[in-house]
């Protein structure tokens, strides 16, 4: 059965509670599974590629609503504190910031679903987007910001210890490695930024790298300046442990050596996921570091989104 949901969000909706939009997520979370909503454009990924889709489109009166499997604000929102983001001085908490562009977006009447999106197909001439659950969600026009998957070594216990001391690092975890050891694999600035934030609670932080460091140099400085860094050269072949890390192998000229670690960050760069890549065509527009690019920061990501959004109001106009 489809279910058509209509109404335009006013500038400020009447029913909005704390800043929610208590109708379009009321109705959202009510739906049945196998249910079909229509709407102007669904954004997939709530990162701030997808917050500024969906703040510029519900701004401009597109009916929208926005897909997140996780908790709104991305990546970005588990970061401790933002230098670069234009308008903050001091630099700013990235689940504060989130939190705020969250308020802005749904104040214009973006909606949020739940849900992972798993496909995106065009049928009757509207887009189809699938959750795992079975839900459907069906729009004149798709924005794909799902972020970037993050590349993996592929090496002997990688997988097997993947959630058990492996991990591609997120900032607000760092805390759990107090007074440990661990390693930081990747020679980027996604690397050295987590290494460093990962000196102020670890015993010792091993930075393994390839070649030399790849990061402008406020970062590198600043990495000279932690004490328990230290940056080893050589490619890892083994991550080792039982049913959690206890060490990784590192291979430099023909020589393996042991490191004993408690963690691995696997951040050895990013690319667009293989089902954004195959459902890109006329009326899907992708957004933010899920496009693959090398510049994965914030206020790109959230630029990006804006884009994405007026190119979907141009197509959603020519499609009259
Ligand atoms: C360690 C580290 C440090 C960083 N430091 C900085 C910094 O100092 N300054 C800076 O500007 N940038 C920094 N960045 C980069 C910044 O966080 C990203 O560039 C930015 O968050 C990208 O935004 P996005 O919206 O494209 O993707 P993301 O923030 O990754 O958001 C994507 C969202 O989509 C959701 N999603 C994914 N797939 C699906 C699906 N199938 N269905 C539904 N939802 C889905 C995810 O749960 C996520 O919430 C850092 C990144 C890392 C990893």
């Amino acid at each position: 059965m489809a279910i058509v949901v209509r109404g335009k969000a006013t500038k400020q909706p009447s029913w909005e509670l704390c800043g929610i939009n208590v109708a379009t997520h009321t109705r959202l979370l009510l739906s049945k599974p196998t249910e079909t909503h229509t709407w102007d454009v669904v954004i997939v990924g709530g990162g701030p590629a997808g917050i500024a889709a969906g703040l510029q489109l519900a701004r401009a009166g597109r009916r929208t609503t926005l897909v997140e499997r996780a908790m709104v604000g991305g990546q970005a929102r588990r970061l401790d504190h933002i230098e670069n983001l234009p308008g903050w001085p001091k630099g700013v908490s990235g689940r504060g910031v989130m939190r705020l562009w969250e308020r802005q977006a749904r104040r214009w009447g973006l909606g949020t679903v739940t849900g992972d999106a798993v496909s995106v197909r065009k049928s009757e001439g509207a887009f189809k987007v699938r959750l795992a659950d079975g839900r459907c969600l069906s729009a004149g026009a798709v924005v794909l910001a799902p972020g970037a998957c993050f590349k993996t070594l592929g090496v002997p216990g990688e997988r097997r210890l993947f959630g058990k001391g492996v991990t591609h690092g997120a900032f607000d975890d760092a805390p759990r490695w107090s007074h440990r050891v661990v390693a930081v694999v990747g020679g980027g600035e996604t690397a050295v930024h987590q290494a460093i934030h990962l000196a102020r609670w670890a015993r010792r932080v091993e930075l393994i790298a390839r070649g030399p460091l790849r990061a402008h140099d406020l970062l590198l400085r600043r990495l000279r300046d932690c004490a328990n860094v230290s940056v080893q050269s050589g490619r890892v072949v083994r991550i080792l442990g039982k049913n959690k890390v206890c060490a990784v192998v590192v291979r430099q000229d023909g020589q393996d050596r042991r490191l004993g670690v408690s963690a691995v960050f696997v951040l050895i760069g990013a690319q667009a996921s293989a089902w954004v890549r195959r459902s890109v065509r006329p009326g899907v527009f992708v957004a933010g570091d899920a496009r693959g690019a090398i510049e994965r920061q914030v206020a790109v990501a959230a630029g990006d989104g804006m884009a994405a959004a007026v190119r979907a109001m141009r197509w959603l106009q020519e499609q009259r």
